[in-house]
């Protein structure tokens, strides 16, 4: 495989950049070369993203777009939720794919390839299982000041529009003695700014270490300069995290907290697993206790039977809370989801209406924030 040229065109979330690095690291070590422009590469990677239609739609594109040239077409491979939510059905689709490898399998992808380049014939890897821990260790990382460093994998919430659980699995924690290894090598190298990276990190367990204390004995690894954490979740997050966060100058005073809805209806259909008041006493918590904490939020507009009134609880819940930032997205009904049986009755317009009304609220309390 010495030398053949490998483009990895990245698409979606914080886990799919970690898992496109991992796998550029994975190639490097098989003496791999990595290219910038797919029109020079021997092999085209797509890491895909199954959270919203418009983000499968541009993998369809870019197979299309693939040049057969002939003798010489490039091996392709589907990577990510993508190749674990549609397996084989890929191939049918797009025949020009040769891997189709999903995200609990990317540590086998160099034996895909191999078989791939050899036998010519289709590769489908797509179990559900752990990854082994080592495709962590590569010590390849693509920005030398800051990387993401994975702590669990998958997720068990089920929330009822979310595709996370169908396609990365059920929840698994790594070992936190692996996890602080990976920070160590990371800092050696002087990439000394880490993101913990998990679904919902807040449900961390690795025996008697919890979320907090791995935040904790992560914080205290001489050279690194800061650390910050990727997602928590409403239903599990502890005040004890917002006393560290305080307490520690190395933890960024940061906390991204999805809301999704201001609607109880809303969350409770969305199984999200709080009310709009526990998430507000947390906010009040978190601001209480880490001085000028930074807050960010996600929250999906146009779920089923979303009400106007629905909404304007949405709406006046920003208003009320006045986030740093908030990632607002139209809800987009994804396979194998619990609310893809539920009717998508809120109309295209009126979903598209109500995310530019909270686009513009949210432009101007951040617009207005001044620390
Ligand atoms: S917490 Fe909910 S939204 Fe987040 S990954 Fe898990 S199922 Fe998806």
């Amino acid at each position: 495989m010495k030398d053949k040229k490998v483009f990895l065109k990245n698409f979606g979330c914080q886990m799919n950049a970690r898992d496109s690095e991992v796998v550029k690291g994975l190639l490097l070590a098989e003496g791999y070369k990595l290219v910038d422009d797919a029109k020079a590469a021997d092999i085209i990677l797509f890491n895909t993203c199954s959270v919203r239609q418009h983000a499968e739609d541009r993998v369809w594109s870019g197979i299309g777009n693939i040049k057969d040239q002939g003798p010489k077409k490039p091996i392709i491979g589907i990577i990510g939720c993508m190749a674990q939510n549609y397996k084989k059905e890929i191939f049918k689709r797009a025949p020009a794919v040769d891997i189709v490898c999903g995200p609990s399998n990317i540590d086998n992808l160099a034996l895909y390839l191999e078989e791939a380049i050899r036998s010519k014939e289709q590769i489908l890897g797509a179990d559900e299982k752990t990854r082994r821990d080592d495709i962590y260790h590569t010590g390849f990382y693509e920005d030398k000041v800051h990387a993401y460093v994975v702590i669990s994998e998958g997720c068990d919430n089920f929330c009822s529009y979310c595709v996370v659980p169908y396609v990365r699995g059920r929840l698994r924690h790594r070992d936190h003695a692996k996890i602080l290894k990976e920070i160590k090598g990371a800092v050696s190298q002087g990439v000394a700014d880490i993101t913990l990276l998990g679904q919902n990190v807040s449900s961390y367990a690795d025996g008697s270490v919890d979320f907090t204390r791995l935040l904790k004995m992560a914080s205290e690894i001489p050279g690194l300069k800061s650390l910050s954490f990727l997602t928590s979740h409403p239903k599990n997050t502890k005040q004890e995290l917002f006393k560290i966060m305080a307490q520690t100058p190395v933890i960024k005073k940061q906390l991204h907290l999805p809301i999704q809805s201001g609607s109880d209806k809303v969350l409770k259909a969305m199984n999200r697993g709080y009310t709009v008041k526990k998430y507000i006493e947390m906010v009040d918590q978190y601001r209480g206790i880490v001085y000028n904490g930074k807050l960010s939020t996600d929250i999906i507009v146009g779920f089923p039977k979303e009400t106007e009134k629905d909404f304007e609880k949405t709406f006046s819940l920003v208003r009320e809370v006045k986030f740093d930032a908030a990632y607002i997205f139209k809800y987009s009904s994804r396979p194998n989801t619990k609310a893809a049986g539920y009717e998508d009755d809120v109309l295209p317009e009126i979903k598209q209406r109500r995310h530019a009304e909270l686009l513009k609220l949210q432009k101007e309390i951040s617009r207005s924030k001044t620390y």
